[in-house]
């Protein structure tokens, strides 16, 4: 092989201890790639593939290389790291002119999914989750971190019980994770496959003694306890390893990250991925955007951090009446002030990412233009504050005293020009005024490029020529002279360039005076970054104060978003309660009610409480409304336990600690891979993780089998939890087989609803209108007919249908034997004799639709009154 530079050998050497990133290697003023490295980044960010040394005679030895610019490589980076990889950017650690022999090269930064913190690469209304997760004999934990904002929580749980962890996980999306060994496979595929998240093994990290080391140096105590981490090995072990990957990763200040939240349970409401998801929260089912969620349909804030912390009440909402009031009287407050929560939302117009822009600044990445974001954002927090001024609840109370940071905006605003350039070190961001030194090499600066002008004029007046003085990059400045006078010229005149049409000459007076200038201008440049880091870090010093107020504005956002929602969508404020009762008036979909344009929304009654209506079978056919309906029974309950009004008329909710939902298999196309198997599992999981204070959706379920056992499963479901002595949790369970209705008559506490629709002719028309009573059939051949299927298909499904009803085969399966039937009677019971005599007569073929369904109506008519 042939032999490798020292470079090359340089690059390897840092290649080897990066070896699970992609290495930016800075060379000048492009980062390059090698080997596979390059081979991967060409394939996924489309570069040019060359070689290193391409003299080499044997082409299978050439490195493949290929490389970036360095000023616009960060959206090169973005864009690996969206595609899952880690970036490792490694810089001239020395000065080029300086270095003897090779320049020194260090990695000073890995960038990650989970450590990103250039806005360009984050969406600015999502926080983006690192992760630690650990686990033991005691228990397991997981702490998360937002490396821009300084977020920093852990959770810990019993041992056994993996759901809550994943429950975490699940509302936290961590973009990255780092795990333990002990964590199962299960586990790691429910990050990777559900969370799409890169996950990452590491024993090192978690290693107890170690980790107890980390925290107490990072946050300068002399225990963990003393941050409240106490009774959970395994939480120490998550923080610890979390901040110690952020040491090795940033290797820099990260001293906004100063506060730790520790979450021992039970201060939000769980949500399991799938419930998450099919409540569509945060985004659409079916498209994955936001547009179509309930966030959607909340978020009308006006910065950043609202955004984000709007977010994280819907994906957590609360359980307990005290903080939920607290919220519920803030949105009052704010919805009752017209006025005031107009101009608020005016206002806060004017606030940026203060948390995300405090972050760089300690980080060290903000420029001068992000001090000034800062500094109009703080400039517009006196009249938000003042704003506040005539509301009295007590969440308001406490954020009116938040702190102004009128001395962050003064110094910022005294010392960075209005608009000052996007680099620091080139000078041109400080003001007149700031420092005497930055005054005086401007002042000589001016002086000097008058004196050049000076020089030209006398120049010329001595030489009675043509000359103008220029400036290269090359020669530095110049006199120039047309090429027809340039023969004779002062003694003192150097020749230095002869062009087409001219010549150029420089003079030491000329020299002199570039020397200054030039040495001003480097000088200057250096020494306005250095007010500005010493600026930057001031600030820094400042971040606590920063970032308490940076919250108080996104909950002043997060709450007035609320209230504008809640009257523009005509929301109304629920009674909160620990009665166990929901008794919802006129509940709309929040949602739907938005999205459908084409027809007026029908609002609907919900009932339930613990005792004679805990569970509500609903029947109807499909596309009547039964989802919706039920959707928006548990949607009226979270937006309440969020602190948000609720899409009704009026509403009492009775605390629940938990919603499930599962949407049965076939209902469920959008995911694609939606099997009897995944229902079943998830109907165990609901099954296991409900209480008697849960609230489940039960959409269908059984629909992924055969008629006989998915209605044996349904219906052992629901006994299961509505049975007080197992679930007798509160279940909102729809089914297409009415024939479940009978159970309203057997199990004290069910009661049967539908959704009512009419038949008109071979039509069907949905009323929306929720009643009492069970649907009377499935009419799935009237919507098949609705949606187009055709005519003679209809009339075959019908007579089959007639066939199938008449031998029985698809009778409703049999009642508890020691129950009494309650009167149900069945068609096969009762005129089956004459019905089937009529059927047999008929000629199908023969048969218009109209026809077919008066036909149809008759026999049903028979049934009935018999
Ligand atoms: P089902 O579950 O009974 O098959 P869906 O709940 O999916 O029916 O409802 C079908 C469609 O009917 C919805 O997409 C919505 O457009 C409309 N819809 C449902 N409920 C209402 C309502 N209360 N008012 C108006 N339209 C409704
Ligand atoms: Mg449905």
């Amino acid at each position: 092989m042939a032999e490798i530079t020292p470079m090359m050998r340089q690059y390897f050497n840092i290649k080897e201890q990066n070896s699970d990133c992609i290495l930016f290697f800075r060379l000048g003023d492009f980062y390059e790639m090698f080997g596979d490295d390059a081979l991967t980044a060409s394939r996924e960010l489309d570069l040019t593939l060359t070689t290193r040394d391409r003299r080499n005679e044997n082409p299978d030895e050439r490195i493949p290389m290929c490389g970036v610019p360095h000023h616009s490589a960060e959206a090169y980076i973005g864009r690996l790291i969206a595609k899952g990889y880690r970036v490792a950017i490694c810089e001239q650690v020395e000065d080029p002119a300086e270095a003897k022999g090779l320049v020194d090269r260090d990695v000073v930064r890995v960038i990650t999914p989970g450590t990103r913190i250039e806005s360009s690469m984050l969406d600015e209304g999502v926080s983006n989750y690192l992760c630690a997760v650990c686990a033991g004999e005691d228990g397991s934990a997981a702490c998360f971190a937002e490396l821009s904002t300084g977020e920093l929580g852990v959770s810990f749980y019993p041992a056994g019980d993996d759901s809550r962890l994943l429950n975490d996980l699940g509302a936290f999306m961590p973009a990255e994770a780092v795990v333990s060994s002990e964590a199962t496979d299960a586990f790691t595929a429910f990050l990777t496959d559900k969370l799409d998240c890169l996950v990452q093994r590491s024993d090192a990290l978690f290693e107890y003694d170690h980790t107890v080391d980390t925290i107490c140096a990072w946050f300068s105590v002399d225990s963990p306890e003393t941050l409240g981490l106490t009774g959970s090995k395994q939480a120490v072990r998550a923080v610890g390893a979390l901040l110690e990957y952020l040491k090795n990763t940033q290797k820099t200040d990260l001293s906004h990250i100063n506060r730790l939240l520790v979450n021992s349970g039970g201060a939000f409401m769980e949500l399991d991925i799938q419930t998450l998801r099919s409540m569509e929260l945060v985004a659409a089912q079916r498209t994955g955007e936001k547009k179509g969620s309930l966030l959607w349909v909340l978020d009308k804030t006006k910065t950043p951090m609202g955004r984000r912390l709007l977010r994280s009440w819907v994906l957590r909402p609360l359980v307990s009446t005290v903080e939920i009031k607290r919220r519920l009287d803030a949105v009052e407050d704010l919805y009752a002030n017209t006025v005031a929560r107009s101009e608020l939302l005016r206002a806060l117009r004017d606030v940026g990412d203060i948390e995300r822009i405090i972050g760089r600044i300690v980080y060290g990445t903000a420029n001068s233009r992000d001090l000034k974001a800062l500094e109009y954002s703080v400039k517009a927090l006196p009249s938000v504050l003042a704003l506040l001024e005539p509301m009295q609840s007590s969440l308001i109370s406490k954020l009116k005293t938040t702190d102004p940071l009128t001395d962050v905006e003064r110094v910022i605003r005294e010392t960075i020009e209005d608009d000052p350039p996007f680099s620091v070190r080139e000078g041109g961001m400080i003001r007149t005024g700031v420092s005497e030194e930055v005054d005086r090499l401007r002042a000589l600066l001016r002086d000097s490029t008058g004196a050049m002008a000076e020089i030209e004029a006398a120049e010329r007046a001595r030489t009675g020529k043509k000359l103008k003085v220029g400036y290269n990059k090359v020669f530095g400045y110049y006199i120039e002279i047309p090429r027809s006078s340039s023969e004779t010229v002062p003694d003192n005149y150097i020749r230095k360039q002869t062009l087409a049409n001219c010549e150029r000459f420089i003079t030491q007076e000329l020299k002199e005076l570039e020397t200054t200038l030039l040495g001003a201008k480097d000088r200057l440049a250096a020494l306005e970054y250095e007010v500005f880091t010493d600026l930057r870090d001031r600030l820094a010093a400042n971040v606590g104060r920063v970032q308490a107020t940076s919250r108080a504005a996104a909950t002043i956002d997060a709450l007035c978003s609320l209230a504008e929602t809640a009257v523009k969508n005509n929301f109304a404020k629920p009674e909160i309660d620990v009665s166990g009762v929901l008794d919802i008036r006129d509940g709309r979909h929040p949602v739907v009610e938005v999205m459908q344009t084409d027809a007026l929304f029908v609002p609907n009654d919900a009932y339930m409480d613990t005792d004679s209506a805990r569970t509500l079978i609903i029947t109807g056919p499909n596309m009547a409304g039964k989802s919706t309906y039920m959707r928006q029974t548990a949607l009226i309950v979270l937006l309440a336990q969020m602190g948000s009004f609720v899409p009704a008329r009026s509403a009492q909710i009775g605390l629940v600690d938990r919603v499930f939902t599962r949407i049965g298999a076939s209902d469920d196309l959008s995911a694609g891979k939606s099997t009897f198997m995944v229902e079943m599992t998830e109907v165990a999981e609901i099954l296991h993780g409900a209480t008697a204070k849960s609230l489940i959706l039960l959409d269908e379920i059984g629909r992924g089998t055969s008629t006989y056992d998915g209605m044996a499963i349904a219906r052992a479901v629901l006994e299961h939890c509505t049975d007080k002595k197992r679930l007798g949790a509160k279940t909102l369970f729809s089914t297409h087989y009415h024939e479940l209705t009978a159970i309203e008559n057997e199990i004290a506490g069910v009661k049967n609803f539908s959704i009512s629709a009419k038949k008109r002719g071979g039509d069907i028309i949905f009323l929306r209108k929720i009643v009492p009573g069970g649907a009377d059939d499935s009419y799935g051949i009237e919507v098949a007919g609705l949606a187009g299927v055709p005519a003679s298909v209809i009339r075959r499904a019908k007579a089959e249908l007639a066939r199938l009803e008449q031998s029985g085969s698809a009778a409703p399966i049999a009642a508890q034997p020691t129950q009494d039937d309650g009167g149900q009677l069945s068609l096969t019971d009762v005129g089956g004799g004459e019905i089937a005599r009529t059927l047999q007569k008929t000629q199908l073929d023969t048969l218009t639709p109209i026809e077919a369904l008066n036909l149809l109506f008759e026999l049903k008519k028979k049934a009935e009154d018999q």
